[in-house]
């Protein structure tokens, strides 16, 4: 079959023929439809600090992907073939102190599909059945693919009660965007959402920001007696990685205000603990979604009208998945499709 390779220690991606993945009587394998272009590809892409430390080569990339079922292992119940499927992308041990409580989402060794085992950029990917979700019918095979980032968005969001309430999101990337988006559709009041990229604030006004900022040009003190705001935020999703966005996140939260932390931080982050603690906030940090809550929560969000499709800016057949890096590379997409369906 076809894949997409980071087939040696260096810059790009590979178009090989590689074997079709065997599966254990326990997993399901999927032929894939749609893939999704995540950050997370752009780094083994580029070959940054980051990837050279975490990828093993030869390595078959991508982890947002939707796909059909085409056999499942012997053990295997709950699924057949012919069933439209996404994948939870953290495999996890089954093993640890969360694990065994049911909180798996917790669990202490988790391994990536695409990072630490093989992908889903490929005409075939094998997952665990326990990885396994199948989504409502008549779901659009695009919003399919792109799942797991929307989890990570919405479960970030969905950390406090937003009913009435006032959110800032600091970053608006393809996940602070759909975060919006997510937010508003809970019942948020205003949703703020700020970045340095003027584009990237259009599309977070098109998927349900009420307010936009850029930092450089407006403070969010002032964007606070714009909007009657006489107490700060009540919730922040930090969703930019970067230093001063978080910073000015937590300086303009109100008393009690309740923090979500999804980006990942290029560089030590020095923060004043002195707002944290005298204005009594809390912090939670977040990684990936919850098994499967999140899930669960994104199929009716989307059966009950929640429009994320903005956030996709180019479609490219896998051939042309050159294109879809460049473009995400050069700072022009948003979300890249490809389709393996061809
Ligand atoms: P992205 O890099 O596309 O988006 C980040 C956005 O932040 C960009 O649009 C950028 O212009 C903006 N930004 C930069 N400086 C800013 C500033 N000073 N103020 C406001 N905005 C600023 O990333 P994404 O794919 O949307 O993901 C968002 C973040 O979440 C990234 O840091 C990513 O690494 C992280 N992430 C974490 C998890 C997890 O499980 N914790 C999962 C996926 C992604
Ligand atoms: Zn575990």
């Amino acid at each position: 079959m076809k894949a997409l390779v980071k087939k040696e220690s260096s810059v790009g991606l590979w178009l090989q023929d590689v074997p079709e993945p065997e599966i254990g009587i326990n997993d399901v394998l999927i032929k894939v439809l749609r893939t999704a272009i995540c950050g997370t590809d752009l780094h083994i892409y580029n070959w940054d600090n980051w990837a050279q430390k975490t990828i093993p080569v030869p390595m078959v990339t991508g982890h947002e992907f939707v796909g059909e079922i085409v056999d499942v292992g012997s053990n295997v119940n709950s699924f057949k073939t012919g069933q439209i499927v996404s994948g939870e992308g953290h495999v996890v041990c089954g093993r640890c102190r969360n694990c065994m409580a049911g909180r798996r989402h917790l669990c202490a060794h988790t391994s990536g599909i695409g990072v630490n085992r093989p992908g889903a950029f490929a005409e075939y990917v094998s997952l665990p059945a326990a990885n396994v979700w199948e989504h409502r019918p008549g779901i659009d095979l695009d919003i399919a693919a792109l799942f797991d980032p929307l989890g990570n968005a919405l479960h970030t969001a969905l950390q406090y009660d937003l009913l009435g309430e006032d959110v800032l999101i600091t970053g608006a990337g393809p996940i602070g965007v759909m975060a919006a988006a997510v937010c508003k559709h809970a019942g948020a009041r205003h949703v703020v959402v700020t970045d340095i990229n003027s584009e990237r604030l259009k599309l977070a006004k098109q998927l349900g920001a009420t307010y936009t900022v850029n930092p450089t040009e407006q403070n969010l003190s002032d964007v606070q007696a714009v909007l009657g705001m006489h107490e700060g935020f009540d919730v922040g999703l930090e969703m930019s990685g970067n230093a001063s966005a978080f910073r000015d996140l937590l300086a303009n939260m109100c008393h009690g205000g309740k923090v979500s932390i999804l980006g990942i931080p290029s560089q030590d982050t020095a923060i004043d603990w002195n707002i944290v603690i005298f204005n009594m906030l809390t912090l939670k940090g977040i990684y990936g979604r919850e098994m499967y809550e999140t899930w669960y929560k994104m199929s009716l969000f989307i059966e009950a009208g929640l429009d994320i499709s903005p956030v996709i800016t180019h479609r490219f057949g896998y051939e042309d998945f050159q294109k879809g890096f460049d473009a995400m590379n050069n700072g022009e997409a948003c979300k890249v499709i490809l389709n393996w369906d061809e």
